[in-house]
């Protein structure tokens, strides 16, 4: 059975946690896209970690975790994240790493620095971590996969001078930057060869196995359909598919194989980089949830800087939760509203003088007022409650007026950061 744990929205949902807690039940953890531009949480018996790159099942003795061929694989950032982990006790996770991930160069990581500095104040916000650049690369089909470290020598440097040829004239002569040297580049390769060595698989191969024999897997993606970029607030997206359906190719499993898909939803809004947010809220208000979000406050795992705020989003959850092919919703973060009196939620886009209730394409959106209806707090700790019916009445109204809105069943409720903090519902 393969699940997939996704983001309904712009990415810190809580996929971290609930990947982690579904782990438990796993032989197998997939990361399928994006790279080490954004970063899980996870709090467990170890202590407490952000990750990257490494799947969020690496704390696991029993699992597997996979780094598939749709991530953007920085080598030694997958080290030295594997590194702390077991630096900190946790025991010498399973990796494997697909022969077909392609690889971030270190000049990819220049290029999203370079770009953003050419962009100055109409940069689209970038964590610089090479992403943009790489999965361009990709495209334009001068990236390097894992398996072409292991090539004969003559053919890898011959691909490199290729490639470098055009790095240069763009390093010279827009970004005046000094130049990249091939043999530099080539030793580096060779470091990383050594480093992804003895974990590189045949992953796809190893998946069809698994599957036949039952296995259960989960593909954990990163950011949120909101950042995805068909069906996200194109261009302020990110690089990969963000979506569950995007699962099959990354990872290299058949579309039909995918059964579940447990879309992650955050009980009130957050986002990071620029791009219309029509339920965003400023000033004191934003900055009250913002220091009481998640666990430690809302601040970004990768970069330190404080993220967006804004209630929760009927209209985008809804479609994010669609674009998704959510089977099942995990809302999150719930307890972390139990200070409000009252709870403004945004139920429908007010534009050009008309209000929606449907996800509209990204130059509408930008011009889309909320229009708010608000609930009544509950008031209380809702922390270390396990059972749906000991919740106060107006959390389980608030939960089900969301559910109700979007249209999906709500079958977990997240009530804390930690791997026991959640609540099971049959709808
Ligand atoms: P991800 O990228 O979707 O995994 O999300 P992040 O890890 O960036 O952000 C989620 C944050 O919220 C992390 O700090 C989690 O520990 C925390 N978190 C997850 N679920 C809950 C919850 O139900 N309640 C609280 N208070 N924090 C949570």
């Amino acid at each position: 059975m393969v699940k997939a744990i996704v983001g309904a929205n712009w990415g810190d949902e809580g996929k971290g946690k609930i990947t982690d807690m579904l782990a438990q039940d796993s032989d197998i953890i997939i990361r399928f896209q994006g790279g080490a531009n954004a970063g899980h949480t996870i709090i467990n018996n170890y202590g407490k970690f952000a990750l990257h790159t490494l799947p969020s099942g690496v704390f696991y003795g029993h699992t597997t975790s996979i780094i598939g061929n749709g991530v953007a694989l920085n080598i030694p950032v997958l080290f030295n994240e594997l590194k702390e982990i077991v630096s900190k006790g946790v025991p010498e996770p399973k990796i494997l790493v697909s022969d077909r991930a392609q690889i971030v160069m270190p000049y990819h990581i220049l290029f999203d620095q370079y770009e953003e500095e050419r962009l100055g104040g109409k940069s689209f916000g970038s964590t610089k971590s090479g992403i943009a650049p790489f999965y361009s690369d990709k495209y334009a089909k001068i990236g390097f996969q894992v398996n072409e470290l292991f090539m004969e020598e003559d053919a890898l440097r011959e691909k490199i001078d290729r490639v470098l040829t055009q790095k240069n004239v763009l390093l010279e002569h827009l970004y005046h930057k000094p130049l990249i040297d091939a043999d530099e580049l080539y030793n580096t390769l060779m470091e990383y060869k050594e480093m992804v060595a003895p974990y590189v698989c045949n992953v796809s191969l190893y998946l069809d196995k698994a599957l036949k024999e039952g296995k259960n897997i989960l593909l954990e993606g990163q950011l949120g359909t909101l950042k995805d970029p068909d069906h996200g607030i194109y261009p302020m997206v990110t690089s990969s598919s963000t979506l569950a359906a995007y699962g099959a190719i990354g990872a290299g499993l058949p579309p039909y194989a995918i059964e579940k898909v447990v879309t992650v939803c955050k009980a009130y809004s957050s986002a990071v980089g620029a791009g219309a947010f029509v339920s965003e809220i400023f000033g004191d208000e934003a900055q009250e949830l913002r220091v009481r979000g998640g666990d430690g406050g809302e601040f970004g795992a990768t970069t330190g800087r404080p993220r967006r705020m804004g209630w929760f989003d009927c209209v985008a959850s809804k479609y994010g939760c669609r674009m998704q092919g959510t089977t099942d919703v995990a809302f999150t973060v719930v307890d972390v509203l139990g200070y409000l009196d009252e709870i403004p939620v945004c139920v429908g886009y007010e534009i050009d003088g008309e209000v929606t209730t449907e996800f509209p394409v990204t130059p509408l959106l930008e011009k889309a007022k909320p229009v708010l209806k608000t609930l009544p707090g509950w008031k209380c700790d809702i922390r270390g409650i396990r059972r749906y019916e000991d919740l106060p009445e107006n959390c389980r109204k608030y939960i089900e007026f969301v559910e109700e809105q979007i249209g999906y069943p709500i079958t977990m409720v997240s009530n804390g950061p930690g791997r026991d903090d959640i609540i099971y519902r049959t709808v």
